[in-house]
């Protein structure tokens, strides 16, 4: 199996500053989104450092802990996991500390979604309410589950899926890289197979689209202009946040 991936961010048509960042790293199988959050331009810092901390422990020379992913001897599905938390955490309590010796950088935080593709299994992580779907054989499946309110109460089954989509307080977020210094990161193993398509997105995608929307572009556009068409979808439903989608295809050989 190989890798094909495409990625694009917007501002959108409201913000002036772009404080998403992703990373696409085909060699490795690394993928990463992350959307800031905090004033004068403390999300960009956060988002990007969030980036560049987890890239760093998971491939990196930078490692103190010796936790980098040695691909010589194969690790453990957990091995693997328990990485993905820790560079997650590492990059929470680094943007903290940057927060706390940078006034204007106070209450920075920033949301995390990491996929690792290894072989034929993909290893999830995220805080936040960024997402990675998955559509395989035209469907379209949610491998993260927000870490919001509103999400604590669909759980809790006081509000409906549809209602969570318009309540106010739809993006407060129960925990975050960085704001909230340790972070308890969600992570999951699944084996992919070819045709598999992974998207990583902000919230600026999922706002203003819902699944079965998001599920009709998919199924509408190729791989390679699929993330351009699902930004431009975003906008022209009313959109108006910082706006990313990474695409990650599973071709065959
Ligand atoms: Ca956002």
């Amino acid at each position: 199996m190989r890798l094909e991936a495409h990625a694009r961010t917007d501002p959108g048509p409201v913000r002036e500053k772009n404080e998403d960042a992703f990373l696409v790293d085909l060699d490795t199988g690394l993928f990463i989104v992350a959307d800031g959050m905090g004033g004068h331009a403390a999300g960009e810092v956060a988002s990007a450092m969030a980036v560049e901390v987890i890239k760093d422990i998971l491939l990196g020379d930078q490692d103190p802990d010796e936790t980098r992913l040695d691909r010589a001897t194969p690790d453990s599905e957990e091995t693997i996991r328990e990485r993905l938390r820790y560079a997650m955490n590492q990059a929470s309590q680094r943007i903290r500390r940057a927060a706390i010796e940078t006034p204007a950088q106070a209450g920075m935080g920033t949301t995390v979604c990491v996929l690792l593709i290894d072989d034929d299994l993909a290893h999830l992580g995220h805080v936040g309410d960024s997402r990675i779907y998955l559509l395989r054989s035209g469907r379209l499946q949610r491998l993260t589950r927000d870490h919001t309110v509103v999400q604590q109460e669909i759980d809790a089954g006081r509000l409906t899926p549809k209602l969570a989509r318009i309540v106010p307080h739809k993006n407060i977020l129960t925990q975050s890289v960085g704001y909230h210094g340790p972070v308890e990161p969600d992570t999951s193993t699944r084996p992919v197979r070819p045709g598999d398509i992974f998207i990583i997105c902000s919230d600026g995608l999922t706002d203003p689209l819902d699944d079965d929307q998001i599920t009709r572009i998919c199924l509408g556009a190729p791989l390679d202009q699929l993330a351009e068409e699902l930004i431009q979808e975003a906008i022209d439903a009313g959109g108006d946040d910082n706006i990313t989608a990474v695409v990650v295809g599973i071709l065959d050989d």
